[in-house]
């Protein structure tokens, strides 16, 4: 008897690699590697690209610039040293009697894929050089022995694991798709795949394994990446309704005398974002479940002022407000915004961090455990389980770009939810607003306020440096403060403090002998860094020597001018973030950046950083050349990893696929509807645990 005739379908998917026809314990453990384990996870290992055979030609068919692939025999190989660090491998490769040559340059570990007498495929587009054929840096594919070269198709390139070649994965993959893609069941209606043209399941699986051609192909990968974005719009759709409906949080409306009673203490008229900003929060504190709401607003734009306004809507309601910052030094500036603007109020403020000593800690959580106190600013702190709050209505988290979609249960409390607000000066382009902060409701400060002074950005040259240090010292004498940043070490922070304590004693004995300098590092105790703040906010020291950790949040209006030293260390966010220390106030703003001559990609980067002050641009073209980065990752977030969509380039897909799961969950509310039984499976298979959906199906 055969045991696998008997098995269902879906069981036959979840067979083990080792057991799957023509593979066994060796190979399984290669695959393993790639988290390969079941038959269905090879039958979803998509190819990461692919190469068109169809182009193959022969020599005397080449045309100049036109993309081909060639297949040929290794005749020589030739790797040479041209310079420090530079190198050009040529490889000459034969078919028949003619020859091309192929050629890299500073890419010397490439000699390792050829061997004389080998064979290959190599792709790329050909050059006429004398009367010899040559091809830069194409793409090669070893051929095994006596293999020739596939015909006419278009082949599926895999990544690859040592022991295991583009072939041999072909094959595997390949084998696996004919016997086993019939087995996967289709999550889509068939209206629905009639109604958005995409593939049935079991022809897309064989299409995108081994496509007829470019057409079949393309949609092949549209509906896996579009099912992949869908499948997450969903999750995040019925987490939404999950908490809409389990969540129940203090309604806390404003109401005109109100509004009055807080706007009165604002130094300044409130800029129409702000006020925008205000009235959507308004409209949230104001409804019976938690507001989930990201503030984002370039650096400068005046998002502080917005977040005291709620916090004091909420004491308003006799409700406590939590204010969570990435530092310290932030926590403790933005404990005397509010201790300025409240002073001649009743309302009641604790700092709360991790330098508070054990006595006043234990006095500090008592008094908000008792409800002594209202507005509670501070660090990681406030999340300790230890911190029980008498009734918190509101927390805000400052500068905050992790705080995701599955990230709130920290400050989960019993009894009523609060309301949550994200502030975040990194713009976060819209496809990752829309899928790892898909869940919350954005409002955005565009403008900046009035009065404010542009920024003038130079990229500084070292012949010029004198120059630079004459108007720098003339703006000190003009009554401008100013910034020196040193550049970033990441080895290590012994050697950064020494970077910048070294940069303190060059200036201080040299170019800015004349005035009063000061340091500030992460490594200095929390007073220090305070004490240093304190001098240099009241104009006592004019000028900082920092590390990057000015770089958030820090606000004095009167400090415009900066130095930044190893310019092509820093990432754009982070050029950016500092520059936002300069342009506060109603002076000009100017920024010196020092970089020496490094990558392309910094160029690039220091380029784009010099040409525009806005920091969406900024942020989309970081996006752009970069693709999401750490902070905007999936796994940082919890999520599972995309298999073949990518936010960068499927921004129109991601836009499809929210409107689309809108649609469906107004349709069948939960998704509980007989014909979305499987997809709704899916969801939850897949985001179940991560967004906490656990009891939603
Ligand atoms: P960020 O959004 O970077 O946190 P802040 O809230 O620190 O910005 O505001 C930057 C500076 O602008 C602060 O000095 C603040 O007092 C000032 N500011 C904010 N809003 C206004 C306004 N509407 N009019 C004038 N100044 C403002
Ligand atoms: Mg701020």
């Amino acid at each position: 008897m055969n045991a696998a005739s008997e098995k269902t379908p879906a069981e036959q998917l979840l067979t083990p690699v080792q057991y799957l026809k023509g593979l066994g314990p060796q190979r399984a453990e290669l695959l393993e590697r790639l988290g390969l384990r079941r038959a269905a996870d090879l039958l979803f290992f998509f190819p990461r690209s692919y190469q068109d055979m169809s182009e193959l030609r022969t020599i005397p068919q080449l045309e100049a610039n036109i993309p081909v692939s060639v297949c040929g025999e290794v005749e020589e190989i030739d790797l040479r040293n041209t310079g420090p660090g530079r190198s050009m491998l040529g490889v000459l490769i034969r078919h028949e009697s003619q020859f091309l040559r192929a050629l890299w340059f500073n890419q010397p570990h490439m000699r390792q894929k050829f061997e004389v007498g080998g064979r290959v495929l190599l792709s790329g587009k050909p050059k006429l050089n004398g009367l010899r054929w040559e091809m830069t840096h194409p793409r090669v594919e070893v051929l095994a022995a006596g293999e020739d070269p596939p015909s006419g198709r278009i082949l599926p390139m895999y990544s690859l694991t040592e022991g295991i070649t583009q072939p041999a994965m072909r094959r595997i993959v390949g084998s696996i798709a004919n016997s086993y893609a019939e087995a996967v069941e289709e999550v889509f209606p068939e209206s629905f795949l009639a109604d958005k043209k995409l593939l049935p399941i079991a022809d897309a699986l064989r299409q995108i394994h081994a496509p007829d051609n470019n057409e079949q192909m393309e949609q092949a990968r549209h509906r896996f990446i579009y099912q992949e974005l869908l499948l997450m719009q969903l999750a995040i759709g019925l987490r939404r309704s999950k908490l809409q409906l389990e969540q129940r949080s203090p309604s806390l409306p404003t109401n005109a005398k109100i509004d009055a009673r807080i706007r009165r203490l604002f130094p300044f008229e409130l800029t129409e974002d702000q006020q925008r900003a205000i009235a959507d929060i308004s409209h949230d504190m104001e409804r019976e479940y938690p507001m989930n709401r990201l503030l984002q607003g370039d650096v400068g734009s005046g998002k502080t002022v917005v977040a005291e306004y709620s916090m004091l809507l909420a004491v308003a309601h006799q409700h406590q407000a939590a204010l969570m910052a990435p530092t310290e030094l932030l926590a403790r500036q933005h404990v005397r915004t509010l201790a300025r603007d409240l002073r001649e109020s009743r309302v009641r403020i604790a700092l709360l961090t991790g330098s508070l000593s054990a006595a006043e800690r234990r006095t500090t959580l008592e008094q908000i455990a008792a409800g002594e106190i209202d507005l509670i600013i501070g660090t990681h702190a406030i999340v300790q389980p230890d911190v029980k709050f008498k009734q918190l209505g509101l927390v805000i988290i400052d500068e905050q770009h992790r705080f995701g979609v599955n990230q709130r249960a920290a400050l989960r409390q019993a009894g009523l939810d609060p309301h949550y607000l994200v502030m975040t000066a990194t713009p976060i382009p819209r496809t990752i607003s829309m899928t790892l902060f898909g869940d919350l409701d954005v409002s955005t400060l565009k403008q900046t306020p009035p009065g404010r002074q542009p920024v003038h950005t130079y990229l500084g040259e070292e012949d010029q440096r004198a120059k630079w240090w004459d108007f720098f010292r003339k703006k000190l004498r003009e009554g401008r403060q100013g910034y020196i940043i040193a550049p970033l070490v990441n080895e290590s922070p012994d050697l950064e403090v020494e970077s910048v304590e070294s940069a303190y004693e060059n200036l201080a004995n040299g170019e800015l002998e004349a005035f009063r300098l000061g340091v500030l590092h992460g490594r200095q105790s929390t007073e220090e860094k305070e004490a240093i703040m304190q001098a240099f906010n009241s104009g006592e020291l004019q000028t900082l020597v920092a590390t990057s950790v000015v770089e958030v949040g820090i606000d004095v209006p009167n400090a415009t001018l900066m130095t930044i030293e190893g310019g092509q260390r820093f990432g754009l966010a982070q050029l950016h973030q500092l520059r936002g220390r300069v342009s506060r106030g109603s002076h000009p703003g100017y920024v010196c950046v020092y970089a020496s001559a490094n990558s392309e990609e910094a160029q690039q980067r220091l380029q784009a950083f010099s040409r525009t002050t806005d920091g969406f641009e900024l942020a989309e073209s970081d996006f752009q050349m970069r693709g999401p980065g750490d902070l905007f990752s999936l796994k940082q977030h919890g999520l599972p990893p995309f298999r073949i969509a990518d936010l960068t380039r499927d921004a129109d897909i991601v836009e499809e696929a929210r409107t689309d799961a809108k649609r469906l969950l107004e349709a069948a509310p939960n998704l509980d509807a007989e014909e979305f039984a499987l997809i709704k499976q899916r969801v939850l298979l897949r985001y179940g645990g991560a967004m906490e959906l656990g009891d939603v199906g």
